[in-house]
């Protein structure tokens, strides 16, 4: 019989092609740009009589899995999953779904924007000149810091991580600290990367760059102390998920020079509210949650998920499953 399937995300129109070849496709109304609460009300009760669903966005809770008893495969366009209950998931033998590698190289693109938006002032000075306001050479009170030479530490150096430690290593000539649970022994020998304790990366990184997933053991993992242990010199970058930073604490360190700057694709409630104390703060880059924003990313996170989604429900999926352990049984 062929699946039914819920796209609730809006869709390339060749990818939704080739999901109709696979399945009855029903495209969630407000998939593209709807109120996110109507969205995931819609989900909910879309996924009563699917058989699998893709889209991303969109918290989906174990009441909106519950009565979902035809359901055998989520698929995410995102590699992180912190919109899932995986447990419930792996319980009820749903496979869940996402994007790792296809990501990669244009989200490391994006934290290193921030990296030198917020080292030499680039949206602060662009909108300065924008302004009128250069109206004589600049002076001192105008420039940035250096990028090249400097220390830069990644919490959470895997595949993101990595082609962050990439560019900075080889293209800016940076050290590379890192804080993991393991060692990643492929970013030491080709970056020189060295791997210490997080107390000991917040005190001698110029940069701090957050790559590590969101999950209850991540969740406020920089907060006041850890702010309070960066150089007073230092910028923090988050590409990563905004409930990894305690954000009240970012914006008191921010506002007390506890730290010099942040740059910021996350936040803890997005979109991020207009007023926010850290959209009036020159110190501070915010970006809409851009890090895999290019059209051939996104197109190609689509593909992807849409072929995992496809192959779940035939059975043949062997990669980028969140839950592994549901293939096994
Ligand atoms: P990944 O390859 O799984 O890397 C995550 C790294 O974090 C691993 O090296 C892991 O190493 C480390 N880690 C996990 N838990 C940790 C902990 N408690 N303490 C310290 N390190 C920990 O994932 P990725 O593909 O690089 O993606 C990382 C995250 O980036 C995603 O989960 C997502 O939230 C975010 N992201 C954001 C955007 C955006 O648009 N801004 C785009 C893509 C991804 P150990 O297991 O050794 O600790």
């Amino acid at each position: 019989m062929t699946p039914k399937i819920v796209v609730y995300k809006a869709m390339p129109e060749d990818v939704l092609d080739y999901l109709r070849q696979h399945a009855q496709v029903v495209l969630l109304e407000g998939a593209s740009g709807g109120s996110h609460e109507a969205l995931g009300r819609a989900l909910g009760e879309a996924l009563a009589d699917a058989d699998g669903a893709v889209g991303a966005s969109v918290k989906v809770t174990p009441a909106m899995t519950a009565g979902a008893t035809r359901l055998k495969a989520i698929s995410t366009i995102s590699v992180g999953v912190d919109n899932f209950d995986v447990d419930d998931l792996t319980r009820r033998g749903i496979v869940l779904t996402h994007t790792p590698d296809v990501l990669t190289e244009s989200t490391a693109d994006t934290v290193f924007a921030l990296v030198l938006a917020t080292a030499r002032r680039v949206v602060d000075l662009a909108e300065w000149v924008k302004a009128g306001k250069w109206r004589a050479s600049i002076g001192p009170e105008h420039y940035g810091v250096d990028v090249h030479g400097k220390t830069l530490g990644i919490v959470g150096l895997g595949r993101i991580g990595g082609a962050l430690a990439r560019r900075a290593a080889l293209g800016f000539d940076m050290r590379v600290l890192y804080a993991n649970r393991h060692p990643n022994e492929a970013a030491e020998r080709a970056y020189g990367a060295r791997r210490v304790a997080l107390p000991e990366l917040l005190a001698q990184s110029d940069f701090v760059c957050l790559q590590v997933p969101l999950t209850p053991e991540t969740r406020h993992l920089i907060g006041a102390s850890q702010l309070r242990a960066m150089k007073r010199s230092a910028i923090l970058i988050n590409a990563s998920r905004g409930a990894i930073v305690d954000e009240p604490a970012l914006i008191e360190a921010l506002a007390d020079g506890t730290i010099a700057g942040a740059g910021l694709d996350v936040f803890e409630h997005e979109p991020l509210v207009s007023d926010s104390p850290l959209l009036a703060m020159r110190n501070v880059v915010a970006l809409p949650h851009i890090g895999s924003a290019t059209h051939e990313t996104r197109h190609a996170m689509a593909r992807c998920a849409a072929e995992n989604l496809v192959a779940a429900l035939a059975g043949t999926l062997t990669r980028n499953v969140a839950n592994p352990e549901v293939l096994v049984r």
